[in-house]
């Protein structure tokens, strides 16, 4: 079972929006677990505080390394074998490279940020893994380690309807998903491509596979730079396809 460890301040929020739906059934199925630990528990004054001014002045409160660390350390006692993960801004972008490798594995650890971040001498005394969900701002770290886990949540065994319902996905291939599209045949004036009315399967993949690449293409040339695409096509290739739709 893939268990889940959120060191967080707000263990309320938990499992919160993962406790509906797709990760809300196989939670209740026992298909993964979440244990939602009060960072506060480790502060040892008596105000249980855990966050202090920056040093060097400016605005807000920081985290601090020490009572972080008591957290740290006894989630990593108590789960030795799971990935121990922080989410902040500062660190590397989340990937379904990472998710499948995070999913296949016996659970992960994460702590959560608040306030203005967390003492970076946690990252040099602690094998921490420090991820970000994107290049924007949140007010803290539970909506972004409620990403990690649902991404990696879908992918356990027996949670997705279809086993291969994931393979085609969106980043599975290095390539953008295809354009989905569904029933009424027509909409607004709007018609379904004829190809995927074909009933021609091997026409079908054609297409989808030629969406897949212009798409990657045109909406994230940096995805498709590094899918090896700009080799295979060259430029003048792009402007002509482009054409053609
Ligand atoms: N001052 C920090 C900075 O500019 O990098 C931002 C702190 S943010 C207000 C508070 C917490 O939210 C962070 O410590 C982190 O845990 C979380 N957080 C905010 N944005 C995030 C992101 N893009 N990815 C992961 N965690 C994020």
């Amino acid at each position: 079972m893939f268990a889940a460890t959120i060191l967080t301040l707000y263990p309320e929020m938990f499992p919160g929006p993962l406790g509906i739906s797709l990760a809300g059934r196989a939670l209740a199925e026992g298909r993964w677990s979440i244990e939602p630990v009060q960072i506060r528990d480790y502060a040892t004054d008596r105000h249980r505080s855990v966050d202090d001014t920056p040093a060097g002045g400016g605005a807000g409160m920081v985290m601090r390394a020490d009572v972080l660390a008591r957290a740290v350390d006894a989630a990593l006692d108590r789960r030795p074998d799971v990935p121990l993960l922080a989410m902040t801004p500062r660190g590397r972008p989340l990937s379904q490279e990472r998710v499948r490798t995070l999913a296949a594995g016996p659970g992960v650890t994460i702590l959560c940020g608040r306030f203005e971040g967390i003492d970076e001498r946690l990252f040099e005394g602690r094998a921490i893994e420090q991820v970000s969900v994107g290049d924007y701002v949140l007010s803290g770290g539970e909506m972004a380690a409620m990403v990690v886990l649902d991404a990696c949540i879908r992918l356990l065994p027996g949670v997705m309807g279809a086993a291969s319902s994931g393979d085609d996905e969106s980043f599975e291939t290095g390539l953008l998903e295809y354009p989905q599209y569904t029933r009424p045949v027509e909409w607004e004036g709007r018609t379904i491509p004829e190809v995927l009315r074909s009933g021609d399967h091997a026409a079908v993949n054609a297409w989808r596979h030629a969406r897949a690449e212009a798409d990657t293409r045109s909406r994230r040339p940096d995805l498709w730079e590094r899918h090896g695409g700009a080799r295979i096509h060259p430029p003048s290739g792009a402007r002509h396809e482009k054409k053609d739709r």
